[in-house]
């Protein structure tokens, strides 16, 4: 139960009693009403407005039926959901995660996340979440393919450039956007690209997107340091994950000296003392969708995997949680600053405990919510969205540029809210503050 005041803590109950059993959700509501309290003091026109128990409740809710068919011609079933969260800033925007683990409080939470951390980005993009509990895990291209195609049969009715607006998240690469996008374009007769985000550069595309998520991060973490006098270089760093997300964080550390002793997947870690070969791992993750004991193997040399245990044993000065939700408990939280910890910065969405969050700001380490810190990944699909509006597409340089632009800003603002709020250094009240406060002030001007 958290600790929250009169206004807040009947919101929460609410929450808890109209979304039975969705664990994920009721967190990811605590976390940020946590850090409401100030805000609610300050400001009572949110109060008057019943503010924070609307954006508890999403506008719209979508549940529905994917049959598909095996290479053996056998039907499976799986569930599609689509949470369209809160649109006051803009079309509902985020991803569509495949894994066996998604259910309605998976799909919530990571919807209600979306929107504060849309409205940290400053670009006009509201939030949502969808997804299926389909596994791709072992299934061939013929059926992700026939998978994507059912999903979007239903699915496209509900989206639009103006209107909702999905991209990837775990188990949805370029790829499986790709077979969404055409599926839409089939049905719809219209090749409306913003529709979905995360496209092949060939046909609507960003530069950057595929990178995004993983390079804000470290641009995220290399604010965070540079507040302490300190940077990246010569820095020992530990990423859980060898995702999306993963790769690209380890890519940006790398390029600035910083040096990646290990990352994980969901089968055990890998700890590569002379830090992880980059080309080899994208080889093995990427053309060959291995395991990263493949890539232990293959690598020879010092580099070991551990099969099963938790990568959060092997000391670093920075660890990049990149995996998936609660991957980082209290334990690993202990042993991480045993092992010297300075900074940590979520990849994925909520992958620390509230407990462990709770160890590292008592320790005095560095500590960014993923609202804030994996913002660019988002933010990146709002500028393929600026792209596609306007029908051109721009240079890596470029779109880096403003991707380290972004998350400087949003790096800078949680801190100055946090401050203003008498949090001083804290990114979890800072991060949820100012998210709060540009979706609150939209909802207000829009009435009820
Ligand atoms: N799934 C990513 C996230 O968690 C990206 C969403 C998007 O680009 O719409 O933010």
């Amino acid at each position: 139960m958290p600790a929250l005041n009169d206004h807040l803590s009947p919101i929460f109950d609410e929450v808890v009693r109209r979304n039975p059993g969705e664990l994920e959700f009721h967190q990811a509501v605590a976390e940020v009403l946590e850090s409401l309290d100030p805000v609610v003091r300050k400001h009572p026109e949110y109060v008057d407005a019943e503010i924070i128990r609307r954006l508890c409740e999403p506008e719209r809710q979508i549940i529905f039926r994917v049959p598909w068919l095996d290479d053996h011609g056998r039907v499976h079933l799986n569930r599609g959901f689509r949470v369209e969260f809160n649109s006051a800033l803009g079309p509902y925007k985020g991803g569509l995660r495949f894994h066996p683990t998604v259910y309605g409080g998976i799909v919530k939470f990571l919807g209600f996340e979306q929107i504060f951390k849309n409205s940290l980005t400053g670009l006009p993009i509201g939030g949502g979440k969808g997804g299926s509990d389909f596994d791709p895990k072992g299934r061939s291209a013929a059926e992700i393919m026939r998978f994507c195609q059912s999903f979007m049969t239903e699915l496209y009715r509900h989206l639009g450039e103006h209107t909702d607006v999905p991209a990837g998240d775990i188990g949805v690469g370029g790829r499986e956007i790709g077979y969404l996008f055409g599926q839409y374009k089939r049905i719809t007769n219209r090749y409306e690209s913003g529709v979905l985000t995360g496209k092949g550069l060939t046909w609507g595309g960003s530069q950057v997107r595929t990178e995004a998520t993983g390079y804000g991060v470290v641009f995220f973490t290399q604010e965070m340091l540079r507040t302490r006098g300190e940077s990246l270089d010569g820095k020992r760093v530990v990423v859980s994950g060898s995702g999306n997300v993963a790769i690209y964080a380890i890519e940006k550390v790398q390029q600035l000296g910083g040096t990646v002793v290990a990352c994980s997947d969901s089968s055990g870690y890998v700890v590569d003392p002379a830090g992880i070969d980059l080309d080899l791992l994208k080889h093995v993750k990427g053309e060959q969708r291995g395991r990263v004991s493949d890539y232990a193997t293959a690598r020879g040399g010092s580099a070991q995997f551990v099969a099963g245990g938790s990568v959060w044993d092997v000391p670093c000065e920075i660890a990049l949680p990149c995996a998936t939700q609660n991957e980082l408990d209290a334990d690993a939280a202990t042993a991480l600053i045993a092992g010297g910890v300075q900074a940590v910065a979520e990849g994925a969405n909520m992958p620390v405990t509230p407990e462990a969050v709770r160890r590292f700001s008592e320790a005095g380490v560095l500590f960014a919510p993923g609202k804030a810190a994996n913002a660019g990944g988002v933010a990146t699909s709002a500028l393929e969205m600026q792209q596609n509006a306007s029908r051109d597409s721009w240079s890596f340089e470029h779109t880096e540029a403003r991707l380290q632009e972004i998350m400087q800003s949003i790096h800078d603002r949680c801190l100055a809210t946090a401050e203003e709020y008498d949090s001083p250094g804290n990114y979890v009240a800072g991060a949820n503050i100012e998210g709060f406060k540009r979706v609150a002030d939209a909802m207000l001007a829009l009435g009820v």
